[in-house]
């Protein structure tokens, strides 16, 4: 393994022990990606059934563009890995993460009908990527979840393409996808995202408890 790979999953299963200890990864929920090299590709990727919270360096999977295993390791990369390589090379992501948070599986359903959540007027958005202002409209699109992975991948190829600003999307009753340049930027996204799902919802419950 090279040394890039090494520090790359370092990184990834620190972040999932701390998106665990947030209860955005509970169980062996969710999953972690970041690219290694682009010519040919080669992800670091999260495999499948393990505990997000017990997450060892040693345990990410290094794959290639098909989601084959490149290497000698065993373990199984994640299900969801053909949705990770569809999003680095719809959007150049330099990284992929997925979390199953309660707020996001909620709001993921509530707005199901309008096809996506749009997220207006808070400080926090200015945690997304070029984004200048509070005034800003994200808006988050939701695709409805299947266990056909090619065909989500293809969906999500459509929903990307179709809203060129998106910072992430949701899938029904299931997670967020959020993505970077990097690593480092694809944690904050999704914590600035995390953060604004959860203010929506909860504002949502206050006022419905106030009229
Ligand atoms: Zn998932």
């Amino acid at each position: 393994m090279s040394q890039g790979f090494i520090d790359i999953a370092s990184s990834l299963a620190q972040i999932a022990r701390g998106f665990h200890g947030r209860g955005w990864l509970l169980g062996t929920s969710g999953n972690l990606s970041a690219v290694v090299q682009r010519e040919p590709l080669q992800i670091a990727m999260s495999p499948s059934g393990v505990d997000k919270g017990e997450l060892r360096p040693e345990q990410l999977l290094s794959i290639d563009e098909n989601a084959r295993i490149v290497g000698q390791q065993g373990g199984k990369p994640s299900d969801e890995s053909l949705l990770h390589i569809r999003i680095v090379k719809e959007r150049g992501a330099g990284a992929v993460l997925h979390t199953h948070s309660i707020w996001n599986t909620i709001l993921s359903d509530v707005y199901a009908a309008d096809g996506g959540v749009r997220i207006e007027g808070y400080e926090m958005l200015k945690g997304l990527q070029g984004v200048r202002t509070h005034e800003h409209a994200e808006w988050l699109p939701i695709v409805e979840n299947s266990q056909d992975m090619p065909a989500l991948a293809e969906t999500i190829g459509e929903a990307l393409n179709k809203h060129k600003a998106a910072h992430g999307f949701l899938l029904r009753r299931h997670g967020l996808y959020s993505w970077g340049e990097d690593l480092v930027q694809a944690k904050r996204h999704v914590e600035i995202l995390e953060f604004l799902l959860e203010t929506l919802g909860r504002t949502l419950h206050i006022r419905e408890r106030m009229i």
